[in-house]
C-alpha cells in the first residue's frame, strides 16, 4: 500500500507507531493505522504470534473493525452463525433467543488471530517475536527487556491484563477478580454420538443445584466445539484441571461424549478479570484492549472493543493531527460505551443473571450494535 504523509510536524514523513502485543488489540490497531499511511511495528514478547484459549464469540461491532482491516472474509469462511442461543437451566430449555438482525460469529481463536495477522502481514506491519516493552515514556518512546529504547510518535500499549506499559506509567487502576472461573477447551464436535439434539445452537447449560457449575457449548466450525466449563474458584473440584469427568458427566449427561474428550485435555482455569483504569491516554500514549479495560466474558466484548477501540483510535488520529490531543477525544467518545459493556458484564457474572435466559435485551447488546465505521448504533 502506499505510504501517505502526513506527520504532525507537516514534513512527508510518515508518522510511526511502536506497538506492545501482538494479540487481536495490537494487530487490528496496526493494521487500521497502516491503512492510513502510519508505519508500525508491534513487539510481541512470546516467541511465537498465537492466540492462547479455545473460541471466541465475535458481534456485529467486531465483525465491522475486520471488514474493514481485511480480515473478515477469512473469518467468515472459518465460523458460524449459531441459528439460536438456547439457555437450559437444570437442563430444561428457559429461552431460545434468535437474535434477529444481529451480526455473531462463533469460532476458534487461532482462526480469529491467524486473519488479522495475515492482515497485518499483507499491510507491512514489522511485526517482532521474542520483544518485550518494559516500559514506556509518555513523551513517545517505548524500551525493550533488551535495553533498546525506540522513539515513536504514538506508543500503543495492547500488551494485556498485566500491561507493563500501563503500570510502568503509572495509571491508577482499580483491578477486581471475580468469584467464578472457566476451563475453555476446544474439543471435535461428535454430533453422531452425542445423539438427536439441535447441536448446532450455542446451548447455555446452567445448573445451581447441588452445586454452580455451567457449560457454555459453542460450536465454531464443522468439525470443532468450543467448551467453556464454569465454576466458582472456591470449588476444588469443579476447577479442577485435567476436568473431573466424573462430576462433569453427572451433572450434564447428555454431553458425555464431549466431556469425555475433554478430559483428555490438560486445559487451564481461569478466573475473570476486571480492570479499570483512571485513564487510557498519556502524552502520546495509548492503552487498547484489556491493558484498558479488561472485562468479564460475559457479553463476550472483550476482544471486540478492544479491536473497535483500536480502530476507532486510528480513525481519530486521522481527524486530530496533534497525538496527544487526538487521543484525549479518542478517549472521550469510546470510553463511555466500553465502560457500560465493562459493567454490564461485571454485573452479568456476578449476579450469574445470564441463567434467567432472554439474555441478549436491547440494553445488553448496546455495544455489539455499535459500527465503527459509521460512529453509531445501528439495528
Ligand atoms: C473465559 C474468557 C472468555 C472470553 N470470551 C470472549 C469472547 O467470546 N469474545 C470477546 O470479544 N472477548 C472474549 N474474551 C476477552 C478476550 O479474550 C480479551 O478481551 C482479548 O483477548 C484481549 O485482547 P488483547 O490483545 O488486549 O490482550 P491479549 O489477548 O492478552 O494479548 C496481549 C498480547 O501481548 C503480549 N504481551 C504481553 N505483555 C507484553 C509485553 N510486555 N511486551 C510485548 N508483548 C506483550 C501477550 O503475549 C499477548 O500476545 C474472553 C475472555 C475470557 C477470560
Amino acid at each position: 500500500m502506499p505510504i501517505q504523509g502526513g506527520s504532525s510536524t507537516g514534513t512527508s514523513k510518515p508518522r510511526h507507531a511502536e506497538i506492545a502485543g501482538g494479540g487481536f488489540a495490537g494487530l487490528a490497531t496496526a493494521v487500521a493505522l497502516r491503512q492510513r499511511g502510519w508505519t508500525v511495528r508491534v513487539h510481541e514478547k512470546a516467541s511465537e504470534l498465537r492466540a492462547f484459549g479455545a473460541g471466541i464469540y465475535l458481534w456485529h461491532n467486531g465483525l465491522r473493525v475486520l471488514e474493514s482491516i481485511g480480515a473478515l472474509d477469512e473469518v467468515l469462511y472459518g465460523s458460524v452463525r449459531p441459528p439460536i442461543y438456547e439457555t437450559r437451566l437444570h437442563n430444561q430449555t428457559v429461552s431460545k433467543e434468535l437474535l434477529p438482525g444481529m451480526g455473531w460469529r462463533v469460532m476458534t481463536r487461532q482462526t480469529l488471530h491467524g486473519a488479522i495477522l495475515a492482515a497485518a502481514r499483507r499491510e507491512g506491519v514489522d511485526i517482532l517475536v521474542d520483544s518485550e516493552v518494559v516500559s514506556a515514556d509518555p513523551a513517545g518512546s517505548i524500551t525493550l527487556a533488551n535495553g533498546q529504547t525506540l522513539p515513536a510518535d504514538l506508543v500503543v500499549g495492547a500488551d494485556g491484563v498485566a500491561s507493563n506499559v500501563r503500570d510502568s506509567i503509572g495509571f491508577a487502576q482499580d483491578r477486581r477478580t471475580s468469584r467464578d472461573g472457566i476451563t475453555r477447551l476446544l474439543v471435535p464436535r461428535l454430533k453422531q454420538q452425542l445423539g438427536p439434539g439441535e447441536w448446532d445452537n450455542v446451548i447455555d447449560f446452567w445448573n445451581f443445584e447441588p452445586r454452580v457449575l455451567r457449560i457454555l457449548y459453542s460450536p465454531c466450525n464443522e468439525d470443532e466445539l468450543y467448551l467453556a466449563l464454569m465454576a466458582p474458584y472456591e470449588d476444588p473440584e469443579g476447577s479442577r484441571v485435567p476436568i473431573k469427568l466424573e462430576l462433569w458427566t453427572r451433572i450434564f449427561p447428555q454431553l458425555t461424549p464431549v466431556l469425555e474428550a475433554a478430559a483428555g485435555i490438560s486445559g487451564r482455569y481461569d478466573r475473570y478479570q476486571t480492570t479499570v483504569v483512571e485513564r487510557w491516554a498519556r502524552g502520546n500514549v495509548a492503552l487498547v484492549g484489556d491493558a484498558a479495560h479488561a472485562m468479564c466474558p460475559a457479553l463476550a466484548q472483550g476482544a471486540g472493543c478492544a479491536m473497535v477501540n483500536g480502530l476507532r483510535l486510528a480513525m481519530t488520529l486521522e481527524k486530530h493531527p496533534v497525538v496527544a490531543e487526538a487521543l484525549k477525544v479518542w478517549e472521550a467518545e469510546m470510553r463511555p460505551l466500553t465502560d457500560r459493556c465493562q459493567e454490564r458484564s461485571a454485573n452479568y457474572a456476578a449476579t450469574r443473571g445470564m441463567s434467567k435466559g432472554n439474555q441478549f435485551t436491547p440494553t445488553i447488546l448496546e455495544t455489539a450494535r455499535y459500527d465503527p465505521l459509521e460512529g453509531r448504533l445501528v439495528g
